[in-house]
């Protein structure tokens, strides 16, 4: 499973390298591994696809915002795979409301859509909460929101190749609920540093990240997370389009812009110089870029 619909073998991902200021900063482009299930999430939800197989689940059930990319990819990998897939959309006012091309296409792609209120979704991990699932769905797989648990950081773990771990001494990742920053913890050297650039604001990742690994080598900032989950500023939005045509690499301003935003200003103020060997993890995210161009 999921290994036979990539785009490049795992073990192989494409990786781009680009200088600023005469640093050189390689890419690794997890965004190239597959069109919809992207980036991150290919190894986020692939150990636990496989473990909903063999436990015989014909149905998986997930939780995310109105423009998460993992419900987008679950929703894809389900149909793919033959699952029936349930995705719990944060946000009540939005049944009434046309869908975005996130919810489009994953209803597209046969999810069932069900909208919990902001108040409800915050207690989604109550055992009340569970229990009413598990009556109105029942036999489910549930896969947590933004898909993080111990089978997704298993896989996350395997993003990074033995040359990885040797030729870097910096891994950089945009974060959101920590997941894909714990597999990078856990399968870098303990001689690497392994930073994580927050879309969101507060330091609360840094304490659930510390529940999820014991090592120490890795540090996560808000201080790029422009205001908050999904803000943008106009700051921002003139990065991530200026950074694309200089580097032809595309971004999306919820996360790996916001990663980029922050790797150019540590450079900028010389905490990253030409010796420094810079391993940037593109997470990918794609499908929730911006995409009109604004008057920058
Ligand atoms: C989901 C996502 C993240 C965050 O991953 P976590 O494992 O939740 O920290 C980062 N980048 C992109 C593009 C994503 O879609």
């Amino acid at each position: 499973m999921f290994d036979d619909i990539a785009l490049h073998s795992p073990h192989a991902i494409p990786y781009d390298s680009l200088f600023y200021k005469n640093v050189k900063i390689t890419v690794k482009r997890l965004d190239l591994l597959h069109p919809q299930i992207s980036g991150n999430k290919f190894f986020k939800l692939k150990y636990n696809f496989l473990e909903a197989k063999r436990l015989g689940f014909s149905k998986v059930l997930t939780f995310g915002g109105a423009y998460s990319n993992h419900i987008a990819a679950t929703a894809y990998a389900a149909d793919y795979y033959g699952f029936d897939s349930v995705g719990m959309i944060r946000g009540e006012e939005l049944a009434n409301r046309p869908l975005n091309p996130t919810l489009a296409t994953a209803q597209t792609h046969g999810m069932h859509l069900h909208y919990v209120s902001r108040e409800k979704y915050k207690s989604k991990n109550t055992p009340e909460f569970l229990a009413e699932l598990n009556t109105q769905f029942p036999e489910h797989y549930l896969i947590p929101e933004g898909g993080t648990n111990a089978l997704a950081i298993q896989g996350c773990q395997e993003i990074l190749s033995d040359h990885d771990r040797t030729d870097f001494d910096v891994i950089c990742c945009a974060v959101g609920t920590g997941g894909t920053l714990t597999g990078l913890i856990e399968a870098s050297g303990e001689q690497q540093q392994v930073l994580g650039f927050s879309a969101l604001k507060g330091d609360f990742l840094t304490n659930d990240v510390k529940q999820l690994t014991s090592k120490t080598h890795w540090h996560i900032s808000d201080g790029y997370c422009c205001g908050g989950y999904a803000k943008t500023t106009a700051e921002l939005l003139h990065f991530m389009y200026t950074f694309e045509q200089n580097y032809a690499i595309p971004l999306e301003q919820v996360y790996t812009a916001k990663m980029m935003l922050g790797i150019f200003d540590l450079i900028d103020q010389g905490k990253m110089t030409s010796d420094t060997r810079l391993l940037v993890i593109h997470s990918g995210g794609l499908q929730g870029r911006l995409t009109e161009m604004r008057s920058i």
